[in-house]
């Protein structure tokens, strides 16, 4: 009996053709659909091809589908104009293919979401978000750039898409979200003057409104950074658990006598959308928005 060798599938890496899940817009019916992609043998200077390992699902991704993303999407509408996209921007992957200096195949990747002109106002003032010409991750029209979101087998990386190299023992969960999520609030935690030494006048008490995924990853990076005391605020009594686990003082609404005294700290992180509370807390100190749908 003779056997006929089965093609590479999608997530080897011989693959030839990747598999991408199509966002066609929010109104259409079906909304997503499966496409296959030939894959560039060859790559432009700059590229790198990566089998993505995991993707993850950001807030930026519900409010595409949603239709309350500001600014539009390019899939957003209900037309015959829509434009398909590739959605995801979170994620990690193995570099498969690669045509840029210091990135090699079988490297584990992370990138950056925008890809940059490098040569505009904006891009001379390090806004990269802002660049005039920027292609962002996942919200790119197939028709434009092909293989651009992470809800796909293979991502390719445009010449200016920042790559960073992940360590090998950082697992795939604990890896996706970085480039969006924590990057999001190491950028924010930038903006707070240097924490005091013990003894020293300064910030040394926070409140995180919010214990989500930006809410822990804030509470620990101001426990890191020396905040002697971090409250962490939020209706869900499970993730309430969580932050303490990373050093925060865990406070619920209901537990009035558990409540912070208004004006009783240096710096307020408000990552869930309720403003209100989080500014009557704070002293005249810092009051940071993260990472918030500004309609909320
Ligand atoms: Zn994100
Ligand atoms: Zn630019």
């Amino acid at each position: 009996m003779s056997t006929t060798p089965s093609s590479p599938t999608p997530t080897s890496p011989e693959a030839s053709h990747a598999r991408s899940i199509v966002f066609l817009g929010r109104e259409r019916s079906p909304i997503f659909v499966t496409e296959s992609t030939r894959l560039p043998t060859t790559l432009a200077p700059g590229q790198v091809l990566v089998l993505v390992e995991l993707a993850t699902i950001c807030g930026w991704d519900v409010q595409t589908l949603s239709g309350t993303l500001l600014g539009g999407t390019p899939s957003r509408g209900t037309t015959a104009d829509d434009h398909p996209c590739v959605l995801g921007h979170e994620g990690c992957g193995v570099v498969v293919r690669s045509h840029r200096e210091g990135v090699s195949v079988g490297d584990r990747v992370t990138w950056g979401i925008c890809a940059p002109c490098g040569t505009c106002l904006p891009c001379s003032l390090h806004l990269n978000n802002k660049c005039t010409s920027v292609v962002k991750l996942g919200q790119t029209l197939v028709s434009s750039v092909a293989l651009f979101g992470t809800y796909s087998t293979h991502l390719l990386c445009l010449p200016n898409t920042p790559i960073v190299a992940l360590p090998p023992d950082l697992t795939p969960t604990l890896a996706a979200p970085i480039n969006c999520a924590l990057a999001t609030m190491v950028n924010a935690l930038s903006k707070l003057p240097p924490t005091p030494t013990p003894g020293q006048p300064g910030a040394s008490v926070a409140l995180v409104q919010g214990a989500g995924l930006m809410g822990v990853y804030c509470l620990a990076l101001l426990k890191e950074r020396g905040f002697r005391k971090v409250f962490c605020v939020d209706l869900s009594r499970t993730r309430l658990a969580r932050a303490a686990e990373f050093g925060a003082v865990a406070l619920h609404p209901d537990n009035e006598e558990e409540l912070i005294q208004t004006d009783s700290v240096d710096v307020v992180f408000e990552v869930c959308g309720n403003k209100q509370n989080a500014v009557e807390v704070a002293r005249s100190g810092q009051f940071l928005r993260v990472a918030v749908n500004p309609q909320l």
